[in-house]
């Protein structure tokens, strides 16, 4: 067949299915020379590319996290997570989901037991005060573009980069018991950096221990922008651009790109960046198109998210230990008064403190580190007062913790019997936050597909 000809789907002249729909699946050939259609690039790809920048920038207020279905969850997870959480809900567009797939990694073999988990930590979720008015609440296996997103940056990660992230070789260590030299686990922080990029988070709160991961999907996504960023005569276009400043601005971006590319001058880049803001006479497409040139690398067609650092209240469980389910330590935001009271009540103290007349020291007591997240100052000079003293004994210490952490609890079981009672409203949440997250979703893999050449339909 000559190269200008090619089957096509048209139906042949004189085909009889052509003015009725055709209800078979018939291949009809014409061999009439056929002209190549333009390609869907050019002015609809650009455009598409522009609207999804103009998003991109939103990217700056909105957060992502999640958190792996455990079940039940404990004081640790509230004063570790959920308290910023909440926080965080009424100053950014947030995120929040149910890791699922992210228990596979480790959990594959006990995988039954994740539903009950899934619906247990939704359901604290919002007993500690989570807002589906306020924050978008979805499980991550409702939104198959993560695993789709995950699937095309796999493409383009060099191993290397997923064996050198730190908690690879800890989590091994530490989870002896489980196999886990698996290809899901190896590729588990990149099916994170698929969950921030594919809603163009900016910012994921992280303790210290998960910034690697953050690092690394700024490499991702730095390494896509490069890539597929890169229009035809991305060069051409950027001079162009350049053009479009006045001549000062001109020569001062020139001189500050040099400085940059040239001796890696952080400051540069940062003067450079303010530069491009200040340009009235710049549309969006060419200052984006101009940020990309600065470093050297095409558009920014996925954001490179920071680490919002959080500082996480270290918890320690009835043992002193962190706490944890896996120590049996814990305190369950769901728990009943009395086993409150009884918990706290046989918690560990600092071992100097043997008999009532001993002193002790309160940065030897995990108790203390309780009166330190839920007791006022006054109390807290009462405790370290009558401490160091022996003027009080551990039980008068630990009355008005036991308070305190009752009136928070009392607050949390009562919002958390009503989704008990409703477990139909519990889904209709997570139905409903998963349905926006989706669409949020589909619009960026519209674009990666399309960059990536694979818009086809
Ligand atoms: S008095 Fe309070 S802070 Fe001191 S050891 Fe006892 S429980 Fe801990």
């Amino acid at each position: 067949m000559p190269a200008s000809w090619s089957l096509t789907l048209r139906r042949a002249k004189g085909c009889r299915a052509e003015r009725e729909p055709c209800s078979r699946v018939r291949l009809c050939y014409d061999p009439r020379p056929f002209s190549r259609p333009e390609p869907r690039s050019s002015r609809f790809l650009v455009d598409q590319i522009v609207e999804f920048v103009l998003k991109a920038n939103n990217a700056e207020r909105r957060i992502l996290s999640g958190m792996r279905p455990t079940g039940r969850l404990h004081l640790g997870h509230y004063h570790g997570v959920l308290r910023n959480w909440v926080k965080l809900q009424h100053e950014f567009e947030c995120f929040f989901f149910v890791a699922d797939w992210h228990a596979l990694t480790t959990d594959y073999a006990e995988s039954l037991d994740i539903e009950q988990s899934v619906w247990d930590m939704v359901i604290d979720w919002l007993a500690a005060g989570l807002n589906p008015g306020s924050a978008t609440l979805f499980i991550q296996s409702r939104v198959p573009e993560h695993a789709e997103l995950h699937l095309l940056l796999s493409m383009i990660t060099p191993l290397g980069w997923l064996e050198r992230v730190p908690s690879y070789k800890d989590q091994q260590a530490k989870l002896k018991e489980k196999d886990l030299t698996t290809y899901g686990f190896l590729g588990y922080p990149l099916l994170q950096s698929a969950d921030i990029l594919v809603y163009r988070a900016g910012k994921v709160p992280v303790g210290a221990d998960q910034v690697a991961h953050v690092e690394l999907t700024r490499e991702v996504a730095r390494r896509f922008n490069f890539l597929y960023g890169r229009e035809p005569g991305f060069e051409d276009a950027a001079e162009l651009a350049i053009g479009r400043m006045g001549k000062k601005s001109q020569r001062l971006y020139r001189d500050l790109r040099k400085r940059y590319l040239e001796q890696g001058d952080g400051e540069a880049l940062e003067r450079a960046r303010a530069l491009l803001d200040e340009q009235q006479n710049l549309s969006l497409a060419d200052r984006e198109r101009l940020t990309g040139y600065l470093e050297g690398g095409g558009r920014l067609l996925l954001p490179e998210p920071d680490a919002l650092l959080t500082e996480s209240a270290k918890v320690p469980g009835l043992d002193g230990e962190k706490m944890s389910k896996s120590y049996g330590n814990t305190i369950s935001l769901r728990e009943v008064p009395e086993e409150v009271d009884r918990k706290v009540r046989t918690m560990k103290t600092d071992p100097a403190r043997a008999r009532r007349t001993d002193p002790g020291d309160p940065e030897q007591c995990p108790v203390w580190s309780l009166h330190k997240l839920y007791s006022d100052a006054d109390t807290r000079d009462w405790v370290v007062e009558g401490c160091t003293t022996a003027g009080i004994g551990c039980i008068d210490c630990k009355r008005p913790l036991i308070e305190s952490i009752q009136q928070d609890l009392a607050a949390m079981r009562q919002r958390a019997r009503q989704y008990e009672e409703q477990p139909e409203l519990v889904k209709a949440i997570i139905a409903e936050g998963s349905e926006h997250a989706r669409d949020q979703a589909k619009e960026t893999l519209e674009v990666v597909r399309s960059a990536m050449g694979l818009g086809y339909r």
